[in-house]
């Protein structure tokens, strides 16, 4: 028997409740690889799961945990070898699969990636899905020409998880970073990971009917949208790129005009961490391993357990959670 966050859904009122449970392996779902769990954390989507579903969950009872890193316990496919240190984000684990929040997990061979050489099970948490996607953001502005484009690289929600990880790796490739925070208080803490200036969210957050407002930033990475993207793109500079990562601020581009994509030639990338392929993923963890500086990484961290989760899950949806929550699950 081992330790599991198991969320249950009421049949009549339809309400959730997740708590800490015993569970043994033939409650696990069926798949080839079963992985002794040290390491998962808690992403927006997590909230979700943990919570009210939000869409995602389609069957209770549910272990949630999109992302976690651990140890091969057993295998029965030749890619994998017990004892081998793995990391498992996406491929909907977590909300159509059982997850990472617990001390073990059975999953598909192809949704795991080797630990990067240098990197801990727990480091690897610290980035997680959040900041393995703030590094797809990055690597998808750099490959559309960032570096053709001076001045500073916005990012938006700045103090979460993917902002954090967003705002170090861009700090770290010696870019000036614009951080945009609606928390005045974590100022001190983004410019230890690099910010060189702090945007109110305030100041992004109304919608205007301007075409087109004065040219200020050279990238952005966005984990908000809603009214702020809607705003950004008037203000990026000619021919840079916005790398949309998430709908923090809502689901909506609001005021939204086509006049930066056609009289500025700016770029709307989208950016999937979930259904990336082997490869890409294999790029991005070497990428982070190499350029993401360990101490940075350990200043956003919050340390918690799996019966923190409940908690932490309904504070990250009203978006009071900074940097990375790792969750040691033993
Ligand atoms: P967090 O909650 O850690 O960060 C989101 C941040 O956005 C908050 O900390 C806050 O930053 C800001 N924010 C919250 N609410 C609002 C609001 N109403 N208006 C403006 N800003 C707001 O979440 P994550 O970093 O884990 O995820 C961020 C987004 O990215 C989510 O929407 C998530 O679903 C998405 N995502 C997408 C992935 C993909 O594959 N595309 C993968 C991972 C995440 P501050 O207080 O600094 O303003």
């Amino acid at each position: 028997m081992f330790n599991a966050l198991v969320v249950e859904k009421d049949a009549e009122s339809g309400r959730t409740h997740a708590a800490v449970q015993q569970i043994g392996e033939a409650d696990l779902p069926e798949a080839e690889v079963t992985v002794a769990v040290e390491y998962s954390t808690l992403n927006y989507k997590d909230g979700l799961c943990i919570g009210p579903g939000g869409g995602l969950v389609r069957h209770y009872p549910h272990v949630p945990g999109i992302d976690f890193a651990g140890t091969v316990e057993a295998s029965d496919d030749d890619r994998w070898t017990p004892g081998d240190k793995v990391i498992l984000t996406g491929w909907r684990v977590g909300e159509a699969h059982w997850g990472g929040h617990a001390q073990k997990a059975r999953v598909k061979p192809e949704w795991l990636v080797p630990l990067p050489e240098g990197m801990t099970t727990r480091q690897a948490m610290a980035v997680g899905t959040a900041g393995l996607t703030a590094m797809l953001a990055v690597q998808a502005l750099e490959d559309q020409g960032l570096s053709e484009h001076h001045g500073p690289v916005l990012v938006t929600g700045a103090a979460g998880g993917v902002g954090s990880v967003a705002t170090a790796l861009l700090a770290q490739a010696g870019r000036e970073v614009a951080a945009v925070t609606g928390r005045p208080e974590q100022a001190d803490y983004l410019k230890g990971l690099g910010a060189t200036e702090i945007v109110p969210r305030d100041e992004l957050a109304e919608v205007t009917k301007k075409p087109l407002e004065s040219e200020r930033w050279a990238g952005c990475v966005d984990a908000v949208a809603g009214a702020m993207l809607g705003r950004v793109l008037k203000q990026m500079k000619y021919g840079a790129s916005v790398a949309a990562v998430g709908l923090a601020g809502g689901a909506a581009i609001e005021g939204a005009l086509i006049t930066p994509f056609i009289l500025r030639g700016v770029n709307l990338l989208g950016i999937d961490s979930v259904m990336q392929p082997y490869a890409a993923r294999v790029r991005a963890w070497e990428r982070i391993a190499r350029d993401l500086p360990m101490e940075t990484l350990e200043a956003m961290v919050e340390p918690a357990t799996l019966s923190d989760l409940p908690r932490l899950g309904a504070d990250i949806l009203k978006g009071q959670v900074r940097g990375r929550v790792v969750v040691d699950v033993n």
